[in-house]
């Protein structure tokens, strides 16, 4: 079997030489264990928080440890009456080919259901977060307005749609022309600009300003820096900024996503009266089954979209999720295994 370990921290943007692709023996699963051969595996942004040796909500990955990923498969081998040869699942099995876990630490999946990928992204953990995230903190109401960036991400496609949903203007803000486009046709939203073409937070406030003719009610925080200064000046009285995410800053800000300062986030918190409320998901797993209930035939049906963007083999997988946190991803980032 193969698998990819954390070779060094990176310091900033990580490079191909924090990663090492390893050849070592198939586990054997123990009492209660299964072995799984991975298909596919999901590449998330927090991955670049666990290469730290920081303290966070998360354990770092120890130099020489496997890099931790979500991944789905099928079972080869159970010492568990719960699962058998040939069932699909999902596991937190990290960057590898094959992996064992305890039986308790699996999710069964119907591959009849739709495609096994769907875990990882729009009926995964993302979709979840985005799906928590705004219901829970963003307390949208029809006729408000709601901006989110990385609008084409797994998570923010999520918000966008649901909030559109439930009767809200919508504006994303994405990289590229493309991805702009894909924000409106594909995902709905009412608008969408493009984050790189403003030189600093000023020029992108006065289009985001047009683009929310009544304020800004909800700001679904995903990447912080040159977006949030932009956004606000612009927020309404009362207004929600559920914080989800704050990639700008992941590998440490630089330019315009550096000009951001203390003083203008808490005089805008103050002067508007905004909620600001931050979450991390795997605190709130117990809201799965609600998640799946909601969206899970709304996905079946197509009336919440997704789309994602399969780089293939595990030794590819250090470039993709160095693309991912430049944003060279269209959709959610999923690795191919077999
Ligand atoms: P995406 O697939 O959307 O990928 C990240 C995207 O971030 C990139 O594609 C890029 O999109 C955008 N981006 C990168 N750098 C910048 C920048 N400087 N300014 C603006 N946008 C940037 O990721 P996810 O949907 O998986 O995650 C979105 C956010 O949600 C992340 O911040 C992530 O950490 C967070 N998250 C938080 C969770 C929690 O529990 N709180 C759980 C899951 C995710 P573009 O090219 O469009 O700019």
């Amino acid at each position: 079997m193969q698998r990819i370990t954390l070779a060094s921290r990176p310091t900033g943007a990580p490079s191909a030489e924090n990663f090492s692709l390893e050849t070592c023996a198939v586990p054997t699963p123990g009492p209660d264990e299964v072995l799984v051969k991975l298909h596919y595996m999901s590449l998330d942004p927090y991955m670049r928080g666990r290469m730290d040796d920081a303290k966070s909500y998360a354990a770092p990955v120890p130099i020489g440890g496997t890099m931790e990923a979500g991944a789905v498969g099928e079972v080869v081998a159970s010492n568990s009456p719960a699962f058998q040869p040939g069932d699909f699942v999902f596991g937190m099995f990290g960057w590898v080919s094959h992996g064992r876990l305890p039986a308790n630490q699996l999710q069964k999946l119907d591959p009849n259901h739709g495609p096994i990928t769907a875990a990882l992204g729009v009926l995964g953990m993302p979709g979840l977060t985005g799906w928590h995230g705004l219901n829970e903190y963003g307390k949208p109401k029809a006729g408000e307005t709601l901006v989110v960036a990385a609008a084409t991400g797994p998570v923010g496609s999520m918000v966008g749609q649901l909030a559109k949903r439930a009767g809200l203007r919508t504006v994303g803000i994405a990289g590229g022309a493309e991805k702009c486009a894909l924000a409106v046709d594909r995902f709905g939203f009412d608008a969408c600009l493009d984050h790189r073409a403003y030189k600093d937070a000023s020029a992108l406030r006065k289009d985001l300003g047009a683009a929310c003719p009544n304020g800004i009610d909800i700001y679904f925080e995903n990447v912080g820096g040159k977006v949030l200064e932009a956004v606000l000046p612009l927020m309404n009285s009362y207004g929600r900024i559920p914080v989800c995410g704050m990639i700008s800053y992941y590998g440490g800000a630089k330019g315009a996503d550096a000009d951001l300062t203390a003083p203008m986030i808490w005089r805008n918190v103050l002067v508007k009266f905004l909620s600001v409320q931050g979450f991390i998901i795997m605190n709130h797993f117990d809201r799965y089954p609600a998640f799946q209930k909601d969206v899970g035939p709304l996905v079946a049906n197509g009336e919440i979209q997704f789309l994602e963007d399969i780089a293939i083999g595990l030794e590819n997988a250090p470039a993709a999720f160095m693309a991912l946190l430049k944003g060279g991803n269209m959709g959610k980032q999923i690795v191919k295994l077999v």
